[in-house]
């Protein structure tokens, strides 16, 4: 009698395959990765710039910028004093694994603490590439309005950390917070929201926090 032994092992996507050696790679350097994911314009590189800046002598920090096109994020990045690579995905929406692989040989790696990952500005398919990455960010702005996380539900549950960004604008903005917040807590009960000016400087100290405990 044959017994048909059910094959119960998950299949990986050749993405996550390759996501899952990235990952082995960082945990041997012991390099923490962070991937920022926004809409275009909501200050991932200046948030980026802001914890370079805010964690200078506490954290080596090297940077992926991904891009439709330029090497503009990696210029001001670099001209931050960290090291970065630009990843141009030749109008690809999203960052995937394979290019992240790629990117990593033009990285210091053993000298690096925490590698921040600049994905393509885009809430929809990014969330569903995986990169290797430890922790995952979504940075939101005020003049996007305070309804994003209802309507891109899919990116806000899967995020370890949600970045407010601009609330200097607040002022000027028809922008409910604790709406903002309940919408956010409505999909994702336990990732941090973290409110904060990269152009002033406001509230940036307890995002530093989080980022050097990543
Ligand atoms: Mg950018
Ligand atoms: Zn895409």
């Amino acid at each position: 009698m044959t017994v048909q032994i059910p094959v119960v092992e998950q299949v990986l996507s050749a993405n996550d395959q390759i996501a899952l050696q990235n990952r082995s790679v960082f945990d041997r350097y012991g390099i923490a990765v962070v991937n920022f994911m926004a809409s275009p314009g909501a200050g991932k590189t200046s948030l980026v710039l802001r914890s370079i800046e805010g964690l200078r002598g506490r954290r080596r920090i090297g940077v992926i910028e991904g891009d439709l096109a330029s090497r503009i994020d990696a210029d001001r990045v670099a001209a931050a004093g960290a090291p970065a690579v630009q990843i141009n995905t030749g109008g690809g929406c999203h960052l995937d694994a394979p290019q992240v692989a790629d990117a990593l040989a033009g990285l210091p790696l053993a000298e690096l603490d925490l590698l921040l990952i600049e994905n393509v500005g885009n809430l929809v398919c990014p969330t569903n590439f995986l990169l290797g990455e430890h922790r995952r960010v979504l940075v939101a702005s005020v003049p996007e309005g305070d309804d994003k996380p209802l309507k891109y539900p899919g990116s806000f549950v899967t995020m370890d950390a949600v970045v407010l960004n601009k609330i200097d604008l607040l002022p000027f903005v028809d922008f409910d917070v604790a709406a903002f917040e309940r919408g956010v807590r409505a999909v994702n009960q336990r990732a941090p929201i973290f409110l904060l000016s990269c152009r002033t400087g406001e509230g940036l100290e307890p995002w530093l926090e989080w980022l050097a405990a990543a």
